[in-house]
């Protein structure tokens, strides 16, 4: 093989490399990073859980109310009927009590009726909520694993590339090394690439016949445009 035709080999490589290292590079950036949608779906179950709590305490405030009118109209009625009191002011007055009582009662056995229908959508709505949550964290450690593994897949790869890069290097003239390294410094890590139909496939610009041919015998010519060394084939 011609000194071109393996840097032309490097290159290729060092394609590999630097695409590997940009995979584990976003790889590494999304571990630990929680998605916007885990984010509102632990927001919105934790929002719904605490009105589920808010509901209950709702329903069984009333419940205690309800137990303790019927419990204070059963004592009234239990000594207005036991005739023991005589008086009929006092009689009266216990009757008008035992009647705010029971409309009291019959207003909180409403609002508790309104209470329990409110705490069971309350308790549906947590509910899904914390599906919704599980599917979420499920997908989230899915992926969480799956950017590990191609973490881990790309150092595996970059370790072994490189030690392939290194024999090729040796066989590189260093003057010429030295100067690829230049132009993948500087021409966003590509520094010879093919020609296609006459052009440079680096920038697209049509070349000379004689850079063509130049570059089809294996000379080391550079594109005018770009300036990458032009890589004519075999
Ligand atoms: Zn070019």
């Amino acid at each position: 093989m011609s000194a071109i035709e393996i840097l032309w080999t490097l290159q290729g490589v060092d394609r590999e490399i630097d695409q590997a290292i940009a995979r584990g590079t976003r790889a590494r950036a999304a571990i630990g990073q929680v998605t916007p949608e885990l984010t509102r779906a632990r927001e919105s179950h934790a929002t719904r859980s605490t009105a589920l709590v808010d509901a209950e305490r709702a329903q069984r405030g009333l419940e205690w109310e309800v137990a303790d009118r019927t419990a204070r109209i059963r004592t009234l009625d239990e000594r207005l009927y036991s005739g023991t009191i005589r008086n009929p002011k006092e009689l009266t007055g216990m009757q008008t009590e035992i009647d705010h009582l029971r409309q009291s009662l019959t207003d909180i056995e409403e609002k508790t009726l309104i209470a329990i229908d409110a705490a069971e959508a309350a308790r549906q709505a947590a509910n899904a909520s914390a599906a919704s949550l599980q599917r979420e964290t499920s997908a989230w450690e899915e992926d969480q694993a799956a950017q590990r593994r191609t973490l881990d897949e790309a150092r595996r790869f970059v370790a072994s590339e490189r030690a392939r890069r290194e024999a090729i290097t040796a066989q590189i003239p260093p003057p010429l090394l030295a100067r690829y390294a230049d132009l993948r410094k500087q021409k966003q890590g590509i520094g010879i690439v093919a020609v296609d139909r006459g052009t440079c496939t680096g920038c697209r610009t049509s070349l000379p016949t004689a850079t063509t041919q130049a570059a089809r015998t294996g000379n080391i010519v550079t594109c005018s445009s770009c300036g990458r060394i032009v890589y004519g084939g075999r």
